[in-house]
């Protein structure tokens, strides 16, 4: 059984004072919640906001990630923050190739799979490996085909034993930050393919444990029927997790 993974993706929103104020009413509201103890929530933020929010919820359900991360360890790289600087102090996840870095920020498959393979390498972090189509390719119906081309290059050189501890979130570009989510049924017959295609490339163990995500204009309102496929094993959220409250509820429906 596969524990659901709640991930909010704060992009280069909140300064220390609202990340502060957030992770207190982020906690308050889940504090009597025991459902939510049978999900895995994590919040992931800018650099310089992970520390601070490490400490502040330290000893609650909820998990600090990155949003990204250099494909470097170290080195020459002016402005880069590398895996060695992301470890050590509580931080537990690293969200690689979301669509706004492999569009605004040009990084290319050959950089994804670089990022991924130096966080498994590492083995402090879970890697939330985000894929998904632009509208063009789906209007042609070639959605699968783009998808799993995206996940052969990231992944072609892992070996099983270190997939189980990615995730792999389906964000189909024209639904991120589009208030137009994907129908349930669509993401679902995604997330099913992309479990094929993981049960081809690394066995039925592995197949089964890795969780597959679903981002895209998730909200309070669509979550609970995105999050009861059977092949989606949590979200990405975006704006709907920019409030503490809309990211409880959509946490709560998680664990329902
Ligand atoms: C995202 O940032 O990955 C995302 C899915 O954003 P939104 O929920 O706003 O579409």
């Amino acid at each position: 059984m596969r524990t659901p993974l709640l991930v909010a993706n704060w992009k280069l929103y909140k300064n220390i004072g609202e990340a502060l104020a957030y992770a207190g009413a982020l906690k308050d509201a889940l504090a009597l919640e025991e459902d939510c103890l049978r999900v895995e929530i994590a919040v992931c933020a800018s650099h310089p906001l992970l520390h601070p929010l490490c400490e502040a919820f330290k000893g609650s359900p909820v998990a600090v990630g990155a949003q990204n991360l250099s494909e470097y360890a170290e080195g020459a790289y002016t402005g880069a923050v590398g895996i060695n600087q992301l470890t050590g102090f509580g931080v537990r996840y690293a969200i690689i190739g979301h669509s706004e870095r492999r569009s605004v920020f040009r990084e290319s498959d050959e950089v994804v799979a670089a990022k991924l393979k130096i966080v498994l390498e590492n083995g402090e972090l879970s890697p939330i490996l985000c894929v998904g189509e632009p509208l063009e390719v789906r209007r042609d119906a070639r959605e699968f085909d783009f998808v799993k081309s995206q996940l052969e290059k990231a992944l072609k050189d892992v070996e099983p034993d270190a997939a189980e501890r990615v995730a792999v979130a389906y964000e189909p570009i024209w639904a991120i930050g589009t208030g137009v989510n994907a129908e349930p049924k669509d993401a679902e017959d995604m997330a099913k393919e992309i479990r094929y295609w993981l049960r081809d490339k690394f066995g039925i163990g592995a197949a089964h444990s890795i969780r597959i995500l679903y981002g895209g204009s998730m909200n309070d309102k669509n979550a609970a029927e995105l999050l009861a496929q059977p092949h989606i094993d949590g979200g990405l959220v975006g704006g709907a997790a920019l409030k503490a409250e809309s990211f409880s509820v959509i946490c709560k429906a998680a664990a329902s």
